[in-house]
């Protein structure tokens, strides 16, 4: 991708456009960036942290400005992009909150001296980053990094270029040094260059298998340390004592927020035989009931999703999988709109030969399963080349925790559709990627674990 476009998905039409970063701007990024790195080594945690605080306060306070460029840029409904605003504050608190005591000094245990290891910067991070939570994802690594000292460079997608140089300039003008967090626009030639350089130390992508292969190749041969946080194919899976209402709440949005288009959102919903037809039902209600529309408009609860590109990829996915057997259980009907409204279509029948079994799809799809007993379902959910997210529905608690601990996953979460925190780590297995972001794990995925021991003799 050579053009950074802004296109309201609403109306499919251009409102603004980038041209690519110049490698003399590259180049003052990476310098600005590499010497703030050897800035910050001189520095404590706590004093980045306090700044991560104003950061938290510089989004709550541009929450309106941000909230309407992400509906602008990739269609979400605009309630939802306030609230991915005030998730990105609540991770910036957690970090300036937590991060100094985490990144403290670890003893160690041995009986070869007095040891322990510091948790030390490494370096600048790139950071390559999907449309779908267009700040929430830069966030992510940003917050984390900027308390450990690794200032981050930012390539995020095509479509959301506005929203990626609101948050820079949001975090800048907390007071973050120049440098901190800087916005480019490079082509993947160019994001390669930058991956290659040796003051570039670790590379955090969020994204599809395609993306992730090729930037984790360019990671991998030049010896950078990555993270990756890839798509999923996540179960939900629905017990025989599932509590009717609580079933109702997790299905509730499981399958239409953000339009569907969430990494770890419900694609694969897998029902014990008894309550199939109930589960169906409640789908189609769900479904039936909502209102398709322009995003920034309250009322709306179907969006366009975030690209014509994206629908019709969607598009041929749902027609590719029926021509192979699968059966449309419901489509909402026509959406009369020059939007990239796509239909949001419930699917049964799917057989582990069609083509769509072990594929993503990236929208409002609900691919139901019926199983005869969970040992079936468990078998089902495992059946999959993603690990990300899953859930599990179940009154028997209990029973409920024994059946995600045998999901081949990175996250389950039980009664419940998905969900995120600055306190929880979020990641996968299999082709859903490697590493955390999040929670300490994702403070740790770039330090340095440096051990220092002590053997002078005594
Ligand atoms: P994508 O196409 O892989 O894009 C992600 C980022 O990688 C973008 O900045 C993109 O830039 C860049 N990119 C893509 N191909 C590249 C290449 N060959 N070389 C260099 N850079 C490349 O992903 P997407 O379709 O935008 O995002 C949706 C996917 O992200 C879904 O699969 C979803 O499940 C996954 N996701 C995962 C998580 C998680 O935490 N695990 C969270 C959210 C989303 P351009 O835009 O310029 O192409």
């Amino acid at each position: 991708m050579s053009k950074y476009q802004s296109i309201n998905p609403y109306t499919n039409e251009e409102f603004a456009d980038y041209d690519n970063s110049t490698p003399q701007q590259i180049d003052e990024a990476i310098n600005l960036a590499h010497a703030l790195y050897k800035k910050w080594r001189h520095e404590s945690p706590e004093s980045r942290a306090a700044i991560l605080a104003k950061v938290a306060d510089g989004l709550r306070a541009n929450e309106k400005e941000l909230a309407k460029m992400m509906t602008l840029e990739m269609g979400k409904r605009i309630a939802e992009s306030r609230e991915e605003v005030e998730i990105c504050a609540s991770i910036c608190d957690y970090y300036a909150q937590n991060g100094p005591k985490l990144l403290e000094k670890q003893p160690l245990k041995t009986s070869l001296g007095t040891a322990y290891y510091l948790k030390q910067a490494t370096g600048v991070i790139i950071a390559c980053e999907p449309w779908n939570f267009p700040v929430y994802q830069v966030i992510r690594v940003f917050a984390p990094n900027f308390v450990v000292g690794n200032p981050v460079l930012l390539k995020h997608a095509h479509n959301v270029p506005g929203c990626a140089a609101l948050t820079a300039k949001i975090v800048k003008q907390a007071g973050a040094p120049e440098g901190s967090l800087l916005n480019l626009f490079p082509s993947y030639d160019q994001l390669a260059d930058i991956i290659a350089d040796p003051r570039i130390q670790g590379v955090a992508l969020t994204g599809s298998e395609r993306g992730g292969t090729s930037v984790a190749q360019a990671a991998g041969k030049n010896l950078k340390k990555s993270t990756m946080e890839l798509g999923g194919n996540d179960a939900f899976i629905v017990l025989d004592d599932a509590d009717p209402e609580v079933l109702k709440k997790a299905l509730s949005d499981a399958r239409t927020y953000n339009d569907g288009q969430v990494c770890t959102s419900s694609k694969r919903i897998i029902v014990v035989q008894s309550r199939y037809e109930e589960v169906l039902h409640e789908l189609k209600n769900i479904f039936e009931n909502l209102k398709a529309g322009d995003p920034l408009d309250e009322d709306v609860t179907l969006p366009p999703m975030n690209s014509q590109r994206a629908k019709d990829k969607l598009t041929g996915q749902v027609k590719e999988a029926v021509a192979a057997g699968a059966k449309v259980f419901y489509q909402y009907p026509e959406i009369d709109s020059a939007g990239a409204f796509f239909r949001p279509t419930i699917l049964t029948g799917i057989s582990e030969k069609n083509p769509l079994f072990d594929q993503e799809m990236f929208g409002p799809v609900a691919e139901v399963f019926k199983v005869a007993d969970e040992d079936e379902a468990i078998a089902l959910a495992n059946n999959s080349s993603y690990g990300l997210g899953s859930s599990v529905i179940g009154k028997d608690i209990k029973h409920a925790e024994e059946v995600a601990a045998q999901i081949e996953t990175g996250m389950t979460v039980i009664n419940g559709r998905w969900i995120t925190s600055g306190d929880l780590p979020f990641g996968g297995v299999k082709k859903s990627g490697y590493g955390r972001e999040l929670s300490e794990l994702g403070l740790m995925a770039f330090v340095n674990e440096h051990l220092v021991i002590d053997v002078t003799p005594k």
